[in-house]
Formats: C-alpha cells, sequence, structure tokens
C-alpha cells in the first residue's frame, strides 16, 4: 500500500532565503505538472558494497518501465515511440502545434501512457490531427511505423475511444469500461465468476493465494478464459530477463541474507508462480537488518477497477538512521496503539507481529513509482502475510524533502489558510505533523486490525482501496492528537496535530479538488479517502460547529473550530470504517464512499480551481533521478560507484526510451 501526498502544498510556508548558488528544485512544468529532483544525501558514505548494490538494483529499476506503460493501455508503447521518433527527428522545433505537441510527449512519459496518472482521463491532444499526419507522412516509414496511421490518429484524437483508463462508476462494467491492458475480451461478470471460482476453491487455504496479481485476463480462440502469465518465458519475458540479469549482479554483492531474498524473486520471475511470490514476499518482510532495500515487482493494484492485477514498480532505497529513530518509537509501542484502538475490541489484533518501520532515502525510483510517486510505502499487501509475519512500512524522506523545497514561497498558505495563528502552527509544524501522519499511517494504520472470522477480505470489491486509505489514515489521525505521543517524544506538543488537522481537513474538503477537471467526480482512492473524512466529520460536527466553512471576500475558507471533538470524530468514524472492513459490510462501505467521497460540489470545484491556477501551483509533482556510474580501475574491478543529478525531464526520458526499451509494440 502507498501512501499518496497529503497536503504538501501547504507546506511551503517557510521562505528561506535562496542560495544563488544552488539548484533550482523545479526542473520543468507543464499543463498541471512540475518535475522536481531529489537529491540523494548519505549515497557517498555507504560502503564500496552498498553502492555497487545500489547500482545494480537501480538498473533493474530502470528495465521494466515499458512493462508499465503496456500495463496501463495495450497501444501506449506504440504512441510513445511514435512520438520520440518524431520528436527527436524534427527539423522545425517551435511553433504552437510543435510546442503543444512536445507537451503531449511530456504528459505520455509523466502518465507512463495517454491517461492522466492521477484522473485516469485520457489526454486531449492541443495539436491539431492535420498538422500530426504531416509529421507522420514526414518521419514515419515502413521500418519504424509500430501501429498503423488511421489507428493511431484514432487513439490520440478521438476523445470517446478508450476515453478512461480506470473507470469505477457505479452502474457500468467497470472492466470493458477501462482501457488498461489487464484484461480483453472479458467483461466484469466472466472476470468476477473466473475469481471467484479460484478464491472458493482455495477457501481453506490459511495462506491464500494473491489470484490474478501477475497476469492478463483474456480468451483464447475457443472463447476459453485464461491468464497469460507475466514471466521469464511468458508475458513481458524481454523485460524481465533485463530485470533479472541485474538482480543476479545484485545477489552477487549483497548480504547472505538480502541474497537469499533476492534469489526468491528471481525464482519467482522465472517461474511466475505467486506461491513463490509469496515465499518471496515472507523473506522481504524479515530482513529488517540489511541498509539497502528494494521494492521490485507486480506490487499495486490501484490501476485495476477489481483490485487483483498489481502494476510493475521499483523503488531502491536506503536507511536514514536520524529519521529512523521516529519510527523505532512507534514500533516498539505498537501493541499499546492496537490496544487502544476507538474500536470494537474483537477487531483489534491480539498481537501485533512485527512492526519494522523505517525512514529511507530513495534512490531509483522505477515503474509506477515513476516519475510520480508516493511517500511512504507499506508492504506487502496479502493480508495473511502481514498478520503472521508482519509488514514492512517506510517513509521517503528525500522525496518529501525535495517536494516541500519545491514549493517554499508559492503563496498557497496566505490563500487558503484564513487564520494567522494557523498559519503560524503549520509554518512551524506543518512538515513535522505531515512527516508523522505518515509514518502512523504505514507504519502502524494499515497494519493494525483484524477481519472477523468468515471474512475473506475481498467483499468490498471496487471500494476496497478507498476504505483502506480511510482506516490507515483516520488511525494516524486519531492518534497523532494522542496525550501519548508527546510522553514518548514523538512530537514536542499537540500543536504538531492540530497543524495536520487544519491541514487535512482543509485539503480533503476543497484545495485537493484543484486537481481534479472541472465536471468530474473523484475517482483516486487517496483522494476520495481524504474527501470521505473531511466531509463526514464536517457533518458530524455541524450542530457544535466542530468545522466552519467561511466566507470572506468571496472566497471560501475551511476552519478547524475544535480540535478536540474533530479527534472525537476521527475515532468514531475509525470504529464504523473498522467495523466494515472486519464484517465485509460491502452496502454500507459503497454507501460511506457514494455519499461522502465521489460527488463534488461544483462551485467550490470552479472557486478552488481558479484561486489555485492565480498562484500558478501545478497540482501534481513528479521527479528526474539521479544517474550511477560504475568507476573500475584498470584490470575492470569496480572501485567506486559515482551519483550525478541531470536537470533535463526530457532528456531523461529519451535515454530510458532508448537504452531501457525491451519490450515489443504490442505484448
Ligand atoms: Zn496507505
Amino acid at each position: 500500500m502507498a501512501m499518496g501526498v497529503i497536503g504538501l502544498a501547504s507546506c511551503g510556508t517557510a521562505v528561506e532565503s535562496q542560495n544563488e548558488a544552488e539548484q533550482p528544485w523545479i526542473v520543468d512544468r507543464f499543463d498541471d505538472i512540475k518535475v522536481i529532483r531529489y537529491e540523494v544525501p548519505g549515497f557517498e558514505s555507504l560502503s564500496l558494497e552498498e553502492k555497487e548494490l545500489i547500482y545494480y538494483l537501480a538498473e533493474a529499476a530502470k528495465c521494466g518501465r515499458d512493462i508499465l506503460f503496456d500495463q496501463n493501455f495495450k497501444y501506449n508503447l506504440a504512441v510513445r515511440r511514435t512520438l520520440e521518433t518524431i520528436y527527436t527527428a524534427s527539423d522545425v522545433r517551435e511553433g504552437d502545434e510543435f510546442v503543444a505537441f512536445e507537451k503531449y510527449l511530456k504528459k505520455v512519459w509523466f502518465a507512463n501512457g495517454i491517461h492522466h496518472h492521477y484522473s485516469n482521463d485520457k489526454f486531449t491532444p492541443e495539436f491539431s490531427e492535420v498538422w500530426f499526419r504531416k509529421q507522420l507522412v514526414k518521419y514515419i516509414n515502413e521500418e519504424n511505423r509500430q501501429i498503423e496511421d488511421d489507428f493511431l490518429c484514432q487513439i490520440i484524437f478521438d476523445a470517446n475511444l478508450y476515453a478512461s483508463r480506470l473507470n469505477q462508476k457505479e452502474g457500468v462494467d467497470v472492466i470493458t469500461e477501462s482501457a488498461n491492458n489487464y484484461y480483453e475480451g472479458v467483461n466484469q461478470e466472466e472476470v468476477e465468476a473466473f475469481y471467484n471460482a479460484m478464491v472458493a476453491a482455495d477457501a481453506n487455504n490459511p495462506e491464500p493465494i494473491s489470484y490474478g496479481l501477475n497476469s492478463k485476463l483474456m480468451k483464447d480462440e475457443n472463447g476459453k478464459i485464461y491468464e497469460k502469465v507475466w514471466k521469464i518465458g511468458g508475458m513481458y519475458t524481454e523485460a524481465l530477463e533485463q530485470i533479472v540479469y541485474w538482480l543476479e549482479k545484485a545477489a552477487a554483492v549483497a548480504n547472505p541474507t538480502q541474497r537469499e531474498v533476492l534469489e526468491a524473486l528471481i525464482k519467482y520471475y522465472n517461474s511466475g508462480d505467486l506461491k513463490d511470490f509469496d515465499d518471496y514476499s515472507v523473506l522481504w518482510v524479515k530482513d529488517t537488518k540489511s541498509n539497502v532495500d528494494v521494492v521490485n515487482g507486480f506490487i499495486e493494484n490501484y490501476g485495476d477497477p477489481l483490485g487483483r492485477k498489481s502494476s510493475w514498480e521499483s523503488v531502491v532505497n536506503f536507511r536514514d538512521e536520524e529519521a529512523c529513530r521516529r519510527t523505532e518509537i512507534m514500533a516498539a509501542n505498537a501493541q499499546w496503539f492496537e490496544d487502544n484502538a476507538p474500536i470494537n475490541p474483537a477487531y483489534r489484533k491480539k498481537e501485533v507481529k512485527g512492526v519494522s518501520a523505517k525512514v529511507i532515502t530513495v534512490a531509483m525510483l522505477g515503474g509506477d513509482c515513476f516519475p510520480a510517486t508516493a511517500i511512504g510505502i507499506n508492504l506487502p499487501n496479502a493480508d495473511w502475510i502481514r498478520k503472521e509475519h508482519g509488514s514492512k512500512s517506510v517513509t521517503i524522506d528525500n522525496i518529501t524533502y525535495a517536494y516541500d523545497k519545491a514549493a517554499q514561497g508559492n503563496g498557497f498558505a496566505e490563500e487558503f489558510i484564513l487564520r494567522e495563528e494557523d498559519r503560524i502552527r503549520a509554518e512551524k509544524f506543518g512538515k513535522l505533523g505531515d512527516d508523522l501522519h505518515t509514518d502512523l499511517h504505514e507504519c502502524l494504520g494499515h497494519g493494525s486490525g483484524q477481519l472477523a472470522p468468515g471474512t475473506k477480505g475481498d467483499e468490498l470489491r471496487t471500494y476496497s482501496s478507498t476504505l483502506e486509505e480511510a482506516r490507515a489514515d483516520l488511525f494516524a489521525l486519531y492518534y497523532l492528537g494522542d496525550e501519548k505521543l508527546v510522553e514518548i517524544g514523538l512530537i514536542p506538543s499537540l500543536d504538531v496535530a492540530w497543524s495536520q488537522y487544519s491541514d487535512y481537513i482543509m485539503n480533503g474538503y476543497m484545495t485537493q479538488l484543484s486537481r481534479i477537471e472541472l465536471g468530474k467526480d473523484v475517482e483516486e482512492s487517496h483522494m476520495r479517502n481524504r474527501k470521505l473524512i473531511a466531509e463526514w466529520c464536517y457533518e458530524k460536527g455541524r450542530a457544535e460547529n466542530v468545522i466552519e466553512l467561511v466566507r470572506q471576500n468571496g472566497k471560501t475558507y475551511v476552519v478547524v473550530n475544535d480540535f478536540v471533538k474533530l479527534r472525537e470524530l476521527f475515532g468514531e468514524l475509525l470504529c464504523e470504517v473498522q467495523r466494515i472492513k472486519s464484517e465485509g459490510d460491502y452496502e454500507a462501505c459503497k454507501a460511506l464512499v457514494e455519499n461522502y467521497a465521489v460527488k463534488i460540489n461544483p462551485l467550490l470545484h470552479a472557486e478552488v480551481i481558479a484561486r489555485n491556477k492565480a498562484l500558478n501551483i501545478e497540482p501534481y509533482g513528479g521527479f528526474v533521478n539521479p544517474e550511477y556510474e560504475l568507476v573500475t580501475d584498470k584490470d575492470g574491478k569496480v572501485v567506486d560507484v559515482k551519483i550525478s543529478y541531470p536537470a533535463n525531464y526530457v532528456e531523461q526520458h529519451l535515454k530510458y526510451g532508448k537504452e531501457y526499451s525491451f519490450l515489443p509494440t504490442l505484448n
């Protein structure tokens, strides 16, 4: 499970004096996107073995990029390759049409495809089809043509074709109406029947397999439904072979524990057997000692409307020792938090196992974590492994630091925070509040609670991600305002919590809406979860004016009047959300999400977009990766690994497209 970006724009309040010589943090801006660079502090002081290990894991991370493009949409690689060919060859590099074309290509790189990475809607090109067809004639020939020209134009220009990557609207067939490449020729009913049968046959297995996680579901020529498995020798083999090549190199320089973990991962990539994946995940979660760590595989299922298929991603990282103190304190008190959770005691974990939490420094982002990335991760996702073996939870510090730097002095706080006392609190405690929220969400929130006997965990269907994120957020919010945190030395005072409360409610109720196109509903599960919590608390606390909507000078402000009462509301909602998960109460879950999380007040929506636009703040951020280079002596022995920080978004993607593209156009 991954933690999205929460209220980060509001961190940018303390304006430091900018060092003239300092490189800018934002390296590119286009449309609703800003691209930020991140630094990797501490890399230089790692041991040679660790540096070398990071180098090989980083290579593996880059090799899976094409997989994600293909998973997102069957023709993404065809589109990307054609655009790159034209872009590179074009002799005219100015004019409205070319500029619009370049912007479109930048967006395709950022989203790993032609659908927006967050809203899932297909991009609308701002260049004309007439101009584009001229480029096709000029630069695309028999040798570099990926798919037929007319079809390519339809894909790019026909707004109704493949309109959404992930359509979860109530009442539609979420499989046939979604353009992702996880299913082909099958409908929702067939998919549900296929997997329900598999799950039912495995019902007595105490270690249930995550069916469907690593395959595309389709029909053969006789109409029989089957899984095309992503493995060496199967679908995506060309990229997976490269990944395994680098993983083998990594295993050779890893410590014995880590070698065993990497070998288990290699075994799974070879077999495609999900039992092997679970074996690997158990080994991975148990390795809490190694300094360098990696996520590499088919991990998160947010891109599948039914939550079975996982997108490929990789995060290479190492421990940030100093910041780890925070999460170690949390982990040491994990049982206390569980025992005191404001939920039905039957749904508390009797024994919290293996909570391992750490703060990490990212060294390389790949697949579904690049260019846009989460700021926290909690894995593995399989419920039984979490229960039996625990989970590993990380907060990514150098990424939040870069976001924070990029947001400094952007005027957001002055525009949206009404009261001066709230602004001062945000300046002082905003970053710590955000960090602790992420830590609590990942380290304790997702790992907390248990299912009632007889509940399988897949009952909530399309609503499960939203509910799960709400559960982890509520756990974090509730405990952030607990005196216990002061007592164990995590926060200097509850002001840290109150700053987070103000920010969270303002973001969930209002400011996050700037990321959504006018007229659209909220679709993404983290956004839905934040809206759900903010609106539910607003409604339930209305009689006592806990949260107030203030209108002033034609502008709307969201203000929290009573932090203590708000915390009680967080606890109440957590109790209900945990009950829904534990009992698998689909109807209650649906009602909660549909009532509070989906529909947007159009007036407020338009206002937020206009105010944000006036500030020139792009609502989404992503990153350029650093580069690593092996330094060898005259005998070819590795003596060092050099890190550098390229600051050109276009060059990085052209390079990745050239050097790390292994899949055929159609898979
Ligand atoms: Zn989460």
